[in-house]
């Protein structure tokens, strides 16, 4: 359906245009190549499209600036890291406050109570602990795991994302064997003997899996989110609870990214129950932290270990975890977003993205689908896949690629490895119709 010699001349003057609007972004990309690993600070910036990343000025709220002086919308909001809009004051403050106060001590502040309060109210688990990122506290969580049921593998499903967590990077191949994900680069160990993995949305397969006896834990996402949006079918999150508790599993919650379907994410919103939770990211207003809660009963088989002598070496925490600067992070961060009253905003706004994405693709005859959880949406090249894999199957590099430029191009910028747009209280319906025009503009140029 997509012409594919109209898409590759389209690319080309797109990225003719970019290189052209961006010349000091070019210069900064020179420099930054010799001496700099693939010419970027971390690997990941050189999925954006262009010939290089932009170089970031500065950012605010739902806007972002480039060394070239270009404004953008930005739904990328650092995917999902700066979910709250950029630079909130609160946070800017008492952080400010914070590092001219000792930034790190490897000692609770007066801020530490009160975090793990929060983080209580808002998740209903009682018992909390920090982590420098997401990636860190499943980490953590997954030895956890197994410490507790003596149980060797982690169950995740197909296409997931949980950050660098080697247990994770695991897919089911074409035979349902388990096999490292595609790029997954030097894996530690064979993922087949560390990890299950079943479809999401498949009960049977979970029942099936689970019951064979070695699993510790199931690490999900409520709602899959790193392979477009999948929402879960009907009955599908409280049939994955009972079956988990049939076959003693744990199940672990991570809602770094579903956060965004509210101020306790999904497991508030749709009463989960797990035993373990994962968030990170967005609570600490774009200083480095996260966090994992528990439930009472698996706090009290913990605290046991967590008192031992050996805790230093255990293999969970680190030095700069729960430092006093990310406890300022966090509280200024949850006292003033990421509340009721900040998604009761966010949320129209993702719901009118939707709206105006989906009726351009209407308007085109594509059998493509926009997809939104909360204040985040995200469009697919393909009907509403049941799981990962048909999601995955769906991926289209060049239209993607191609689409993210044209919007860049035109001042919007969207999250480099998916077609995820995030809205924050500080968009503006203006921002959003923006999108609407450039992306129905995109799809006249691509049906020529
Ligand atoms: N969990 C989920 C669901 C994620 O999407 C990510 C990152 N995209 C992570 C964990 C890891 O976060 P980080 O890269 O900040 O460690």
């Amino acid at each position: 359906m997509i012409d594919r010699d109209r898409l590759a001349t389209l690319r080309e003057d797109e990225e003719a245009r970019f290189v052209t609007q961006h010349p000091r972004s070019a210069a900064l990309a020179e420099e930054q190549r010799a001496s700099l690993l693939a010419g970027v600070p971390m690997p990941w910036m050189t999925r954006w499209p262009g010939a290089f990343p932009v170089s970031v000025d500065s950012a605010q709220g739902g806007r972002l600036v480039d060394v070239d002086g270009l404004e953008y919308v930005d739904l990328c909001l650092g995917d999902t890291a700066a979910m709250t809009g950029h630079a909130l004051p609160a946070v800017t403050e008492a952080v400010t406050a914070r590092v001219a106060a000792g930034a790190t001590a490897m000692l609770p502040s007066a801020d530490a109570a009160w975090v793990g309060a929060e983080l209580g109210r808002r998740f209903g688990l009682p018992f909390w602990q920090l982590a420098v990122s997401a990636t860190d506290a499943n980490r953590f969580v997954l030895r956890f795991a197994r410490h507790l049921t003596g149980r060797p593998r982690v169950a995740v499903m197909d296409w997931c994302y949980h950050g660098t967590v080697d247990e994770a990077l695991a897919v089911l191949d074409e035979t349902g064997a388990v096999v490292p994900r595609p790029g997954a680069l030097g894996p530690q160990a064979d993922v087949a003997t560390t990890t299950a993995v079943v479809p999401f949305n498949d009960l049977d397969a979970l029942d099936e899996r689970l019951a064979q006896g070695d699993v510790a834990c199931l690490l999900m996402e409520p709602a899959l989110t790193n392979i477009g949006i999948v929402l879960p079918s009907d009955g599908y999150s409280a049939a994955v609870r009972e079956i988990t508790r049939r076959h003693g599993v744990l199940l672990v919650i991570d809602e770094t990214h579903t956060m965004c379907a509210g101020p306790g994410g999904c497991t508030s919103a749709w009463g989960l129950e797990p035993d373990l939770l994962v968030v990170g990211k967005a609570i600490g207003g774009g200083i480095p932290c996260a966090a994992y809660g528990m439930t009472a009963e698996v706090a009290g088989r913990l605290s046991g270990p967590m008192l031992g002598h050996e805790i230093d070496v255990a293999g969970v925490g680190g030095t700069l975890t729960g430092s006093a600067l990310a406890l300022a992070a966090i509280r200024s961060t949850l006292s003033t977003a990421l509340r009721d009253e900040d998604f009761a905003v966010a949320v129209p706004l993702a719901e009118r993205f939707t709206a105006g994405v989906a009726g351009a693709i209407d308007a085109h005859g594509l059998a493509w689908h926009v997809q939104r959880l909360g204040c985040r949406a995200e469009y697919w090249f393909c009907p509403p896949p049941p799981d990962g894999a048909a999601a995955a199957a769906a991926v289209d590099e060049e239209l993607e690629g191609l689409l993210h430029l044209w919007c860049l191009n035109r001042g919007v910028l969207l999250t480099p490895f998916h077609n995820m747009a995030l809205l924050c209280p500080a968009h503006t319906a203006a921002d959003v119709d923006r999108h609407t025009e450039v992306f129905s503009e995109a799809l006249a140029a691509l049906a020529g």
